[in-house]
């Protein structure tokens, strides 16, 4: 592995508070610039914990849907997240590409986009356009691709998409690899540590304390907190307050031994995906439900819908529950990236559906803020004050 060596540390000392997929690429971008940065995180090691970390970054799905997710935006959402989510996609390629084990984790091996109906088709029809408009490889088809087997899809779609340049992240040893990347570059990560407060004065952030007494003197502090802030950090960055929580549910089947799928399958009401000997799909979503309970219905409707989309698919058994978590949703389904609270202070959170998706850029446009630099235009707009009336 042939990682560049860390550079003279260097700027403001800099507390990342989360160490989700988003306070981990904050801070990776942080250290690889030179600068200072300890990221923080209330969950201790995750990989040891019996019990699942509260992070969504480990529940998610890691879906880099930049395009297919046009298949599920409502009318309220930011008319900019489109944009962002492309150079999302961007900014993975290239993180991607700088690691060998990354680029093993992360898979850019397209998605399969499947109407069934006419509404179902408008949906997919304006996924492919998106694609287009960004000028990513796709093609459309009456029916299934040639190359699929009609009696395992059935004889009812309509309409498909194929768009080859999205991914998927195999997101627990991603999450895992981007820690000992930005170690390696000079960030500390300091697990089973709770933050209470972002402490200042003068209007000026100092430092953070801890829930055992401690405290960690800083001249920027990023909350990335995802779903989780608790008030006390709300009243410190009130646009945290903006955020509710979306319980959302991962299933894990066994796909028929034959079945061969490369690519994600999507649907506008679900996806799935092969890992290894495993069949994953997702996702449910219930806004404002902040509870961690597996759901036996829900994984029933869901694993029926799955059942449906292959129609001639036998599959062995029933599903269980891959994992939980709570997405943070912002009011316009887009994050939350810019100053807000005492001077110093830095909201990167609301990722909502996409915060996989958007964690690379996440990561430079808070890199650039925290040394007081301009951020990329593609991130003008999604700050906290839009929702300041
Ligand atoms: C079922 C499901 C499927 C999903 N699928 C996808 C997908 O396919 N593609 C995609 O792009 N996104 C997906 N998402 C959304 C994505 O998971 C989230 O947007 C993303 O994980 C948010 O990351 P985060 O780092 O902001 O928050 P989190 O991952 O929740 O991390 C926040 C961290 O902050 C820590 N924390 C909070 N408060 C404190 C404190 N006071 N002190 C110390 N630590 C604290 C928590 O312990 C936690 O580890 C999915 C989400 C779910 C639930």
């Amino acid at each position: 592995m042939s990682l560049p060596s860390p550079r003279r540390i260097q700027g403001p000392r800099v507390v990342v508070v989360g160490a989700g997929i988003v306070g981990l690429c904050c801070a990776l971008e942080i250290a690889r610039r030179g600068g200072n940065v300890v990221v923080v995180d209330a969950d201790a090691a995750p990989a040891s914990l019996d019990s699942p970390p509260r992070a969504a970054s480990f529940a998610a799905a890691g879906m880099l849907g930049a395009f297919s997710e046009a298949l599920h935006e409502g009318p309220g959402h930011h008319r900019r997240l489109s944009e962002l989510c492309a150079d999302g996609l961007k900014a993975w390629r290239a993180l991607a590409a700088s690691d060998p084990e990354l680029t093993e984790l992360v898979r850019f091996d397209g998605a399969l986009l499947l109407a069934h109906d006419e509404a179902d088709a408008a949906r997919v029809k304006r996924a492919a356009d998106r694609a287009k408009r960004n000028g990513a490889r796709f093609d459309l088809h009456d029916g299934l691709p040639s190359d699929l087997d009609a009696r395992v899809y059935g004889a009812k779609v309509k309409l498909s998409a194929r768009i080859h340049d999205e991914g998927v992240a195999a997101t627990r040893p991603t999450l895992a690899r981007l820690g000992e990347i930005a170690l390696s570059y000079g960030a500390s990560i300091l697990r089973g540590r709770s933050v209470t407060e972002v402490t200042s004065s003068g209007g000026k952030v100092r430092g953070v304390s801890f829930d055992d007494g401690g405290n960690l003197p800083a001249d920027v502090v990023i909350l990335a907190t995802g779903a989780l802030a608790s008030e006390a950090l709300q009243r410190t960055a009130p646009s945290l307050a903006r955020i509710a929580p979306a319980k959302g549910m991962i299933g894990v089947a066994i796909p028929p031994a034959a079945f061969d799928l490369a690519e994600t399958v999507r649907t506008p009401r679900l996806y799935f995906w092969r890992e290894e000997e495993r069949l994953l799909f997702g996702a449910t979503s219930e806004l404002g439900r902040s509870d961690l309970d597996p759901d036996p219905d829900m994984l029933a409707a869901l694993y029926l819908e799955v059942r449906r989309t292959l129609p001639g698919a036998r599959f062995e058994g029933g599903a269980s529950v891959h994992a939980v978590g709570l997405r943070p949703m912002s009011p316009d389904g887009a994050p939350i990236v810019g100053f807000d609270g005492p001077e110093g202070c830095i909201v990167a959170a609301g990722h909502g559906r996409n915060g996989w998706l958007l964690g690379p850029t996440t990561g430079a446009a808070i890199a650039a803020l925290a040394r007081g630099e301009a951020v990329a235009p593609v991130w003008r707009g999604f700050g906290p004050d839009r929702f300041a009336s």
